[in-house]
C-alpha cells in the first residue's frame, strides 16, 4: 500500500484516503507520498492509444492503492464527461507560432468554471466522498477555500449539493476579477457559503491555515460531528489529478508527431501557489521524458529569484496584477519540492519552513539549490510585457489567450531566446480568455472599453470570433447570493456562523 508521509514529521505515515480527508497534516506538514511509482516505458507507449479517462485510471491507481479500481474508475468517469468538459479530452493542445517558435499550449480550461482548477476540483469531491467513507467515521466534511480567485469557483462548482459536504470561501475583496467576484457570489447551493476579506490572499491562506490547524477549532467541529478538509493544492487529491494531463499531454504531443517517443519535452507553468508546476515534477519524477521546466511568475516574482538565488525572500511589496491568480508570496507547494530535493529531509523541509514564518527568508542548501537549477528555470512577466503578448499572439495567430497563459508564454519565449533551447515546449495555459475580459481587451487595444464586464466579453467575442464559453455567458443579469466582507481577525467567527454553531 502507497503511504503517504508529513513534509515537517516522515515519522507519519497514512493512507490516501486518509491524505485527502484530512488535507493536511496536523504537524502543519503537507502530504507527500513516500516514493513515486514509475511509469515504465513500455506502460508509456501502452498509454499512446488510450483516452484521457483511461490515462487518469491508471496513473491514480498507481497512487490511490487503497482506493478499488472501481471506485477510481467512478470518480474518474463522474469527473470527466463530454458534458462538463465539451469534448472527449478534457485537456487539448492548440499548437501556435509564437514570434517564429512553435509552442504547444496544454488548454486545461474547458471545464465548468473555464479556468485549469476544474481538472483536479471536478473529480475531488468524488475523491473525498469515498475518503471519508473509509476513514470519516460519519462526520461531515467542512472544505475551508481560500482563493485568489479560480479556486474558489471551481471549488463551490465542484462541491455544491454534494452530500456531507459544507464549503465555505474566503476570496481577497479587491485581488480579484470583476468575473471571478461574479462567478463565486452567484454560486448556487445549499452547503456554499462566500465571503470577502479586506486583505490580500496571502492574508486569506494564513488565516485559513491557522483556523485549519487550530486544536480548540478542531475539537469545536467535532462536538458538532464535522471536520475540516481542505480543497487548497495543498490537498492531494488536488495534485494527482494535475499529474495525469502533463503524462497525457506527453502522450498527445507524441501522436501528433511533435516529438519522438522517448525524448524530452520541456513545461512551462504560469505559477502561483507552485501546485500545477510541481504536479509536473511528480511526473517527471515517475518517468516522464522532461528535460526543464520552466516557471514563470508576473510581478510577483519571488519563485523567479528563489530559483537563480536559492534564497526564498518574502520580504518584497506586493502586487495586485491581471493576473490575480499567481499574485502570492508564499507559494505553498513549495515545500513539497523542498522535501523531495532534500532527499525526504524533514527536519530541514521544517527548517526552511520555521524561517519563513519567522523571518520571511530562508537560503536553501548547495545541494538543493544545483537539484533546483539543473531542472527549473525562472523568469517572470511585468504587466506591460503580459499585454505586448496577448496582443502580438492574438496578432499573429488569431490566438487569444488570458492573462496568466500570456505571462507563461512571455517567460517561455524569453527563456528560448536567452538559451536556444529548441527542446519542443508544452505550456499550460490556464484560464479562459474571457475570465479576464477587462485586461485581454485593453491589451488587445482597440478603441474604447466598455463599461460592464459582459459588454467586454461581447466586444472581445466580436474582435477576436473566439467562442464565449456557456458557463461565462450564462452570468449575465444573474443575482448576486453572496455579499459578506470580514476583516481577516474574524475569520473564524465567520466559519462558525456559516455551519451555524453558536
Ligand atoms: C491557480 C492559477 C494559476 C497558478 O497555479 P498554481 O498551481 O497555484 O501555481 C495560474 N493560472 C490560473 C488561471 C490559475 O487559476
Amino acid at each position: 500500500m502507497m503511504k503517504y508521509n508529513s513534509t515537517q514529521d516522515k515519522s507519519k505515515a497514512v493512507l490516501s484516503a486518509q491524505a485527502i480527508a484530512q488535507g493536511i497534516s496536523q504537524d502543519g506538514g503537507l502530504f507527500v507520498p513516500e516514493s513515486f511509482p514509475q511509469i515504465s516505458e513500455k506502460e508509456l507507449k501502452s498509454m499512446l492509444s488510450m483516452s484521457y479517462q483511461d490515462r487518469a485510471k491508471l496513473i491514480m491507481g498507481k497512487y490511490l492503492t487503497d482506493f478499488t479500481a472501481d471506485e477510481i474508475a467512478d470518480c474518474v468517469d463522474s469527473a470527466y464527461t463530454v458534458e462538463k468538459f465539451g469534448s472527449e479530452n478534457p485537456a487539448p493542445i492548440a499548437t501556435v507560432e509564437f514570434n517564429g517558435e512553435e509552442l504547444n499550449l496544454l488548454e486545461l480550461w474547458h471545464g465548468p468554471t473555464c479556468a485549469f482548477k476544474d481538472m483536479a476540483l471536478q473529480i475531488l469531491p468524488h475523491f473525498l466522498t469515498k475518503s471519508l467513507q473509509k476513514v470519516g467515521g460519519g462526520k461531515d466534511a467542512v472544505i475551508l477555500v481560500a482563493t485568489s480567485g479560480d479556486t474558489g469557483k471551481a471549488a463551490l462548482e465542484g462541491f455544491k449539493d454534494v452530500e456531507h459536504t459544507k464549503i465555505i470561501v474566503f476570496y481577497p475583496m479587491n485581488g480579484v476579477s470583476a468575473m471571478q467576484k461574479h462567478q463565486m457570489n452567484t454560486q448556487e447551493g445549499d452547503n456554499v457559503y462566500v465571503c470577502a476579506i479586506r486583505g490580500n490572499f496571502d492574508d486569506a491562506q494564513t488565516a485559513v491555515k491557522k483556523i485549519f490547524t487550530d486544536p480548540a477549532t478542531a475539537a469545536v467541529l467535532n462536538e458538532n460531528n464535522m471536520m475540516f478538509s481542505s480543497a487548497n493544492s495543498i490537498n492531494w487529491g488536488r495534485l494527482l489529478p494535475q499529474i495525469v494531463y502533463y503524462v497525457s499531454a506527453y502522450c498527445d504531443m507524441v501522436n501528433m508527431g511533435k516529438v519522438a517517443f522517448g525524448d524530452k519535452i520541456n513545461i512551462t507553468v504560469p505559477t502561483g501557489n507552485f501546485g500545477n508546476i510541481l504536479a509536473g515534477y511528480y511526473a517527471y519524477e515517475m518517468g516522464l521524458p522532461v528535460k526543464r521546466f520552466i516557471c514563470a511568475s508576473n510581478s510577483n516574482n519571488v519563485l523567479t529569484d528563489f530559483i537563480r538565488t536559492g534564497v526564498y525572500n518574502k520580504n518584497r511589496d506586493f502586487y495586485t496584477t491581471v493576473s490575480p491568480s499567481m499574485d502570492i508570496l508564499v507559494s505553498s507547494n513549495l515545500e513539497r519540492l523542498l522535501y523531495c530535493m532534500s532527499g525526504c529531509n524533514d527536519e530541514e523541509t521544517k527548517g526552511y519552513m520555521e524561517l519563513l514564518k519567522s523571518e520571511g527568508v530562508y537560503t536553501v542548501s548547495t545541494k538543493i539549490k544545483e537539484k533546483l537549477q539543473s531542472m527549473f528555470w525562472g523568469g517572470y512577466a511585468d504587466e506591460d510585457a503580459t499585454a505586448r503578448t496577448i496582443h502580438d499572439l492574438f496578432e499573429q495567430q488569431g490566438y487569444l489567450c488570458d492573462t496568466h497563459t500570456a505571462v507563461a508564454v512571455s517567460v517561455c519565449d524569453a527563456y528560448i531566446r536567452e538559451t536556444a533551447d529548441k527542446t519542443p515546449v508544452v505550456i499550460a495555459s490556464t484560464a479562459s480568455p474571457y475570465k479576464f475580459s477587462r485586461a485581454v481587451l485593453s491589451a488587445l487595444n482597440k478603441g474604447k472599453m466598455p463599461e460592464s464586464e459582459f459588454d467586454m466579453v461581447e466586444q472581445l467575442h466580436e474582435i477576436t470570433g473566439a467562442d464565449v464559453p456557456k458557463p461565462l455567458a450564462s452570468l449575465r443579469g444573474k443575482k448576486a447570493r453572496f455579499s459578506d466582507v470580514t476583516d481577516k481577525e474574524d475569520m473564524q467567527g465567520v466559519v462558525f456562523g456559516a455551519l451555524g454553531i453558536q
